[in-house]
């Protein structure tokens, strides 16, 4: 068994610690050890960040360009390789994390592009003089990310804040820290300077909370629980230290009559099981007109049935395991007290008969949408349908929650569509698709579902500074 151990400063750290096994989700078998780092780490890895920043920071941006280019193309050599680890790590069917890994290339080909293409602006004062602002980068960038996407989400950090000329100290969550170490040794190959990325693996409690209380640490991007969030935002507090975060979700499908039905229970399937429900953009709560609420029930719950559920070395299997015993036996337990609170279980909820974390993915029916189960996040393979009898009525239901992440609305009335996009509170919407992540497009979310936005063009101001010089005319006398 392998064990692997956290990246700093250019090489695999061989200072004793924690020993930990990781066990596949889909077959319960210890497959690779860990050493967890120790607080000292965290101070080495910003100390080897902050000391990179003027080396990486002063690369022209055409050269910056290459290297994140190279970083791309070698994540695609590489694509098997890490599929298969992060199947075998987060549980998820091969298939699902190979596309995973080609989006997160993909991450890194967008900000490749973007090194040029960032600029300041030329202002005319009220004074004699002329007013320019830069667009500058920041330093160190704390980098914090979830067990359910693991090299994607760190990919979507990583590649603007390298694009932008920052260094980075990245803390996988405990659970799946193999493809991150792995996209360590990339870059290092990449040519990226030694101490510009490094990866500490340990406790979010205490290594976590260490780099985010860190002085040298300008900026933190996290992923996760809308919990920890606040934690971090607290801690962040006390330096000014810059914040982003992508946390939690209750996102709703809005599902009106005059829509392609089959079109839509396709996919709108994967919009709330992909992944087995670990997702924050899961529209877990399904909004559906009336008149055509108990046949979107009866079709739905007909292709839940057909989900292939099984291997995740497997390619043609579609839904895997939930990342591990704790989560798992806290999801079955939301749906016994979906249930219990009085909705109506319609098919799955229960355990296949095999090894690993699975579970059949459970379709519930409610009258109210008020149930604590259809207003908590789950992050497990549960969703609510629940009919409504016009467009006012859908939106206030949709907007019932405290997150605003994600959803989608399915119509054939553009215009409604446009009516109703604008009068939901959340970040992100599609119209007739399931699709939440563009990487052209910012991606985050309103309410408790986070601050700031990740992908896109605008990725890059949360990942810079700006400044604004005065020139004068004359010399002051
Ligand atoms: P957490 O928010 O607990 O963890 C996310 C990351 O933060 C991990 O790297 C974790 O490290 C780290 N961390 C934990 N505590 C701290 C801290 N005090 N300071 C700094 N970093 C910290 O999410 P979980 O992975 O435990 O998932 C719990 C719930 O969060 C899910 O059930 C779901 O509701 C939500 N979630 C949302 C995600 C999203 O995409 N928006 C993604 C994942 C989870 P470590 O792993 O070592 O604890």
């Amino acid at each position: 068994m392998h064990t692997h151990a956290s990246f700093v400063n250019g090489r695999t750290s061989t200072t004793e610690g924690h020993l930990r096994t990781l066990v596949d989700p889909s077959t319960e078998v210890e497959f690779a050890a860990v050493v967890d780092a120790d607080i000292d780490a965290v101070d080495e890895a910003v100390q080897s960040a902050h000391a990179a920043f003027s080396e990486w920071s002063s690369v022209r941006p055409r050269a910056r360009t290459v290297v994140m280019r190279t970083v791309a193309d070698l994540i695609r050599r590489d694509v098997e390789a890490l599929a298969s680890t992060e199947s075998q790590n987060a549980g998820k069917p091969v298939a699902a994390a190979r596309g995973e890994v080609l989006a997160a290339a993909a991450a890194f080909d967008y900000y490749a592009g973007a090194t040029d293409k960032i600029g300041g602006q030329t202002l005319t004062p009220n004074a004699p003089g002329t007013l320019l602002t830069f667009r500058e980068p920041l330093g160190v960038c704390a980098l914090i990310t979830p067990w359910n996407f693991p090299l994607l989400i760190l990919a979507w950090k990583l590649a603007p804040a390298l694009a932008m000329g920052n260094t980075a100290v990245a803390k996988p969550a405990s659970a799946t820290p193999l493809t991150a170490l792995m996209l360590a040794g990339l870059l290092d190959e990449a040519g990226v300077p030694p101490g510009t990325v490094n990866v500490v693996v340990g406790p979010g409690g205490s290594l976590g909370e260490a780099l985010v209380a860190h002085p040298l640490v300008r900026k933190v991007s996290f992923t996760g629980s809308t919990e920890v969030g606040t934690s971090i935002m607290t801690v962040a507090a006390q330096d000014i230290t810059r914040v982003s975060l992508e946390l939690g979700g209750k996102s709703a499908s809005l599902v009106f009559a005059d829509t392609d039905l089959d079109a839509c229970v396709a996919s709108s399937l994967w919009s709330v099981f992909d992944n087995a429900g670990q997702d924050c953009c899961a529209r877990s709560r399904m909004f559906v007109e009336r008149s055509v609420h108990d046949q979107f029930v009866e079709r739905f719950a007909a292709a839940t049935r057909s989900i292939r559920i099984g291997d995740t070395a497997d390619e043609f299997t579609q839904l895997g395991p939930l990342i591990g015993p704790n989560h798992h036996a806290e999801v079955i337990g939301h749906v016994a007290d979906a249930s219990a609170q009085g909705a109506e279980l319609i098919c799955g909820g229960t355990q296949p008969d095999r090894p690993g974390f699975y579970l059949e993915p459970a379709v519930f029916t409610s009258g109210d949408a008020t149930l604590p189960f259809l207003q908590h996040e789950l992050f497990g393979p549960i969703v609510g349908i629940v009919p409504f009898d016009d467009e006012d009525e859908a939106v206030a239901l949709a907007n019932d929650s405290v997150y605003g992440l994600s959803g989608s609305i399915w119509t054939r009335d553009v215009a409604r569509a446009l009516r109703v996009a604008r009068r939901v509170e959340t970040g992100m919407l599609s119209v007739n698709s399931s699709s939440s992540v563009h990487i052209e497009a910012p991606f985050g979310g309103m309410k408790q579902s986070g601050l700031g936005r990740e992908q896109g063009m605008v990725a890059l101001d949360h990942y810079s500074e700006l400044k604004t010089v005065f020139i004068a005319d004359d010399e002051a006398p």
